[in-house]
């Protein structure tokens, strides 16, 4: 994968399930460091949110110190959240009894498991916009978040029953639901080539 030779990615590892990250990104052959301290996100390029569970994550974000080197990162470095990563990036978190935290990275809103609980889970067959053109992926929505609105800055790139369910605004990109479970690496590709892309854009004058 010569063309993301140069980038060094960073998962954030605090909880949940950044070793399947770990491991698409190491089928791509990509440079990657594991996220839990501030220091860590010194000289990366770019960074993967996780799914896992959003209360306990916001939680070690805090205790980690990682809040606001968090937010400084995702105002100029690429970020992609998947899932319970997608919550935590949002502006704003619906019927929030946890009283999560969000980085408010992203201009959406979100309902937590706005498909159902974990015996709901299911997976489909979803269209996606990415760099190549529309591509079909398959997708497992886990306790997955319904966003229930979008700012018009957003962009949607897939649609299921009517929701977007992957959404991009500027270098942030984010999913509802997870590829990362099986050796499928074409989302994780298009946020690669969207990283490099920024970084040509944000050389521009
Ligand atoms: N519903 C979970 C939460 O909001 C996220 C689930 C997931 O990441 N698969 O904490």
């Amino acid at each position: 994968m010569e063309r993301f030779d140069h980038l060094h990615v960073g998962v954030l590892a605090l909880q949940g399930d950044y070793e399947l990250h770990e491991h698409q990104l190491g089928l791509l052959g990509i440079k990657q460091r594991r996220v839990r301290l501030p220091s860590d996100l010194n000289d990366l390029g770019a960074l993967i949110m996780p799914g896992g569970e959003t209360t306990t994550m916001a939680i070690l974000i805090d205790r980690f110190g990682l809040r606001k080197p968090l937010i400084d990162f995702g105002r100029s470095q690429p970020v992609y959240g998947t899932c319970a990563g997608m919550v935590l990036l949002a502006r704003h978190i619906e019927d929030n009894q946890a009283g999560v935290n969000p980085l408010q990275l992203m201009d959406i809103d979100v309902l937590r498991n706005g498909y159902g609980r974990q015996v709901y889970s299911f997976e489909e067959t979803l269209r996606v916009q990415i760099a190549s053109g529309i591509e079909e992926i398959r997708a497992a929505f886990i306790r997955a978040p319904k966003v229930t609105r979008l700012g018009s800055a957003v962009e949607t790139l897939s649609v299921y029953q009517g929701s977007a369910v992957l959404v991009a605004e500027k270098n942030i990109l984010a999913a509802s639901f997870h590829t990362e479970l099986e050796d499928d690496t074409s989302l994780l590709r298009c946020f690669l080539s969207r990283s490099l892309d920024r970084q040509v854009v944000d050389k521009v004058p």
